[in-house]
């Protein structure tokens, strides 16, 4: 997870990486930071919160200079605290100061920070993010697309990354292209970002992908780009079209609404079932609901509410009120459920405890029949590259059939959308996009970076249980 923003040659360098960054606020919202380069220095403001809460007018004119990056954090490695926030920023022989974001995670992090603090390094903060700025600082390269082309051919997972030195912009993608990174342009200024709903906001217009294993430089008008890394095999993540990114970008080329939509009608196709409304577990929901109530003709119904000012920890009430979590964030419409058989659709069901509150709520609003849909395989697998999930024990479809799953949410149905449907929506090409949570094939093991298998297994636990502490 993360959000990332890049703008290059500039005059308003800040104020639009502050604003590509508030349509990016969905990727993460646990810190942001932005780090502008003037030609003699790199600024850097970053703190703690939300996008809207952390810059004011004075900081954004702190932030001078015509090149900016930007980012908005979702831990998934490291813990969440300021320490961890990014853009990270380090001063380096012989490029001077320079700023790093991150999105995506690196599998071999552990063993490559254990080797670079035995040769003496010292780092600074826990995310696995900062291993990249010292495999930099170690590269001899004269040349900072160099220097970088070294570091990357060392890491291995997944990485969208953006850095700035004084008077440079530089993009680079891993060879899988595991995490989305696209270029626009606004007039004479090149702009990067991991969603296209950031070019929109400002008036840049959409270009391309930067390429998995591409590396771009940006300097006034300019862009360099070298293929650093071989790219024979995609995995990119299906899960960004699932759920994470806004319907309205364009990721992988693609516009996430139209994937959506596909889900749903195939859901429709492939798990059909009597009842009298189609009703979305909002927001990611929506758009697979409007596909399945089309193709199915059964009415669709907005009988979820979802509260939008609701952030991920909220102060309960001393004594527990049954179910908090879940109606503080939705309410059901009574009058549009009651007495109705309820098809709900859902982006996924990784736990099963959001579900089967939900599937309680809209039951004890009166409806007759619920239904559950999903848009996408049963989640078996935790995923390595990026995405917040939980250890395989609490995934709910690593242990239990679709009859226990579906006894366990309390629902009188459940099916979900096929593998191949999945990838037909998507318009994937063959070995294109990485599923590794709904197969457990993994296009990169852990097992690929640390030789013995025996310490692969010890370097699953920790991740996990890390997984587990920031989730
Ligand atoms: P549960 O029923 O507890 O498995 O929760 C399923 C809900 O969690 C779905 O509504 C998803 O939209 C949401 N969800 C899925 N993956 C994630 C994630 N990585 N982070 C936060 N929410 C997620």
């Amino acid at each position: 997870m993360c959000g990332i923003f890049g703008i290059a040659n500039h005059p308003e360098a800040s104020h639009l990486a502050y604003l590509g960054l508030y349509a990016l606020q969905h990727r993460g919202q646990e810190s942001t930071g932005i780090a502008t380069a003037d030609d003699s220095q790199v600024h850097l403001h970053k703190s703690m919160g939300h996008v809207a809460d952390v810059y004011d007018e004075d900081t954004l004119a702190k932030l001078t200079g015509s090149i900016a990056i930007g980012h908005t954090r979702y831990s998934t490695a490291g813990d969440s605290s300021e320490n961890n926030a990014q853009p990270l920023m380090v001063t380096m022989r012989p490029y001077g100061q320079v700023a790093l974001c991150h999105n995506g995670n690196l599998i071999n992090a552990v063993g490559l920070r254990h080797d670079l603090e035995e040769q003496g390094a010292i780092f600074q903060s826990t995310s696995d993010s900062e291993v990249i700025l010292h495999l930099m600082a170690r590269s001899q390269e004269p040349d900072i697309m160099e220097a970088l082309k070294d570091a990357v051919r060392q890491i291995q997972g997944a990485f969208s990354i953006l850095l700035i030195t004084k008077d440079a912009l530089i993009g680079a993608r891993d060879a899988n292209g595991f995490r989305p990174l696209c270029l626009g342009k606004i007039n004479g200024s090149h702009v990067l970002a991991s969603e296209s709903c950031a070019f929109d906001l400002i008036d840049a217009k959409y270009e391309r992908e930067v390429e998995p294993g591409e590396i771009v430089l940006i300097r006034g008008e300019q862009l360099r780009s070298v293929q650093a890394l071989p790219s024979t095999k995609t995995s990119k993540c299906i899960f960004e079209h699932v759920y994470f990114s806004r319907p309205d970008s364009l990721v992988f080329g693609r516009t996430v609404q139209n994937s959506r939509d596909k889900m749903g009608r195939l859901l429709a196709q492939e798990s059909p079932v009597p009842a009298d409304i189609v009703v979305p577990v909002p927001d990611s929901g929506v758009a697979a609901a409007i596909g399945y109530s089309q193709e199915s003709g059964i009415p669709f119904g907005f009988g979820l509410i979802r509260n939008h000012y609701v952030g991920r920890t909220f102060i309960e009430p001393r004594k527990a009120i049954r179910h908090f979590g879940v109606k503080v964030k939705l309410n059901p419409v009574r009058d549009m459920l009651r007495g109705k058989r309820v098809i709900l659709i859902d982006d996924s069901l990784v736990r099963g405890t959001t579900s089967r509150k939900i599937v309680k709520m809209v039951r004890a609003a009166g409806a007759t029949e619920v239904h559950m849909r999903i848009t996408c395989p049963p989640t078996i697998s935790p995923c390595y590259y990026g995405v917040d999930t939980p250890t395989r024990k609490e995934l709910i479809a690593s242990d239990h059939t679709l009859e226990e799953i579906t006894t366990r949410i309390e629902a009188d149905s459940l099916a979900y959308l096929s593998l191949g449907g999945l990838l037909q929506a998507v318009n994937s090409k063959p070995n294109e996009f990485c599923s590794a949570c709904y197969t457990g094939k993994y296009p990169l093991e852990f097992v690929d970076a640390i030789p013995d298998a025996k310490e692969a297994e010890r370097q699953l636990d920790l991740w996990e249980e890390s997984l587990k502490k920031t989730s």
